[in-house]
């Protein structure tokens, strides 16, 4: 017996309400719609869940990776063959609780959300999360930001699980947030709630500036296409899209992946692109904006089985 196949029964044993999805295909749970099968998926409602699933897998020496939205993420087309933990359920993982400034949220909930609750409470400052698809706990992992804004300037503290089983809050100031990337980035750790501190604002300024956000995303963004957001680092003092447009790549295609016609920045899924294809056509624009403009551009999307 191979040492998933233990995990699944040990887990049946302890934790008999957990939901465990054996070659679950990740194309449903990434927003590049591509994606093989994962192994085994973990879908912890509960903290102990979460526990007993992460202590079980350290004890048979299995690293989990954990999975938010799926919205910065390729997956290989011949999928994972390891066990990936994804926060599910409508309990603690997808709750929101308002505390005067402060909002503290599920490892599952999704940002947009987060950013309405902030909103009706006439709450400021994560305006700029409204239109990023991303999760609490994969945006927080991520530092993800946008138009000035990134969710470190907002968090206030991080709830998540160590590899030995024990939960810990963090402070923000702990986390080490650089930019799209904190203590959290090397995957050891499950966040499953963080909170927020906001500022006391004006609610229908509030939505004036997310609907502002989201129009200008709608004007430039492939919002209609699958994506993974921006696929590309923004380099040091210039924008990878400018770049990739100015070496005349805007709508190169490698199968169904193609350059955005619409924002260079963005690799969309055409329709029945694979994994590879969107490997090859990354390939091709790295090696095409080294050789005209001497800028290596670094993936900012995070690869998982290849
Ligand atoms: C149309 C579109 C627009 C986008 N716009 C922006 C933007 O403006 N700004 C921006 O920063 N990003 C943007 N993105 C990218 C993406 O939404 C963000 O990076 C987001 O933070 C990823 O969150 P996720 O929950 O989807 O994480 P995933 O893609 O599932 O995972 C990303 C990383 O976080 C880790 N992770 C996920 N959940 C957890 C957890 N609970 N505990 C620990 N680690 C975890 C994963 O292991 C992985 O390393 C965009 C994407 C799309 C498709």
């Amino acid at each position: 017996m191979d040492n998933i196949s233990t995990f699944i029964r040990q887990l049946n044993t302890a934790a008999p309400d957990l939901e465990l999805r054996e070659y679950e295909p990740m194309s449903r749970h990434t927003s590049f719609r591509i994606g093989g099968p994962a192994r085994l998926m973990v879908l912890p409602r509960t903290g102990g869940q979460a526990h007993t699933a992460l202590s079980l897998a350290a004890e048979l020496g299995i690293v989990p990776f954990f999975l938010g939205n799926g919205t910065n993420l390729l997956v290989s087309d011949r999928g994972y063959p390891g066990v990936v933990v994804k926060l599910s359920g409508q309990e603690r993982f997808s709750r929101i609780q308002p505390e005067g400034r402060r909002l503290s949220a599920g490892g599952g909930v999704l940002l947009s959300r987060l950013a309405n609750a902030a909103w009706e409470r006439s709450l400021t400052g994560l305006e700029f999360a409204q239109g990023i698809p991303g999760s609490v706990g994969g945006a927080t992992a991520m530092n993800a930001g946008a138009y000035g804004g990134e969710l470190s300037q907002v968090l206030n503290t991080v709830t998540a699980l160590m590899p030995d089983g024990a939960e810990r809050t963090i402070p923000a100031a702990e986390c080490s947030f650089g930019y799209r990337k904190s203590i959290f980035s090397g995957g050891e750790m499950l966040i499953l709630e963080a909170t927020f501190l906001l500022e006391p604002g004006d609610g229908e300024a509030v939505k004036a500036r997310m609907e502002d956000l989201a129009a200008r995303r709608r004007e430039k963004q492939p919002l209609e296409l699958p994506s993974a957001g921006s696929f590309f680092q923004r380099p040091e003092g210039q924008f990878a899209g400018a770049l990739i447009e100015k070496c005349g790549l805007k709508g190169a295609e490698v199968g169904g992946a193609q350059v955005s016609e619409k924002h260079a920045g963005f690799l969309v899924n055409r329709g029945g692109a694979t994994a590879e294809d969107v490997r090859r056509l990354m390939e091709l624009v790295r090696e095409t904006v080294l050789r005209e403009t001497g800028v290596r551009l670094e993936p900012e999307v995070k690869f998982l089985g290849f």
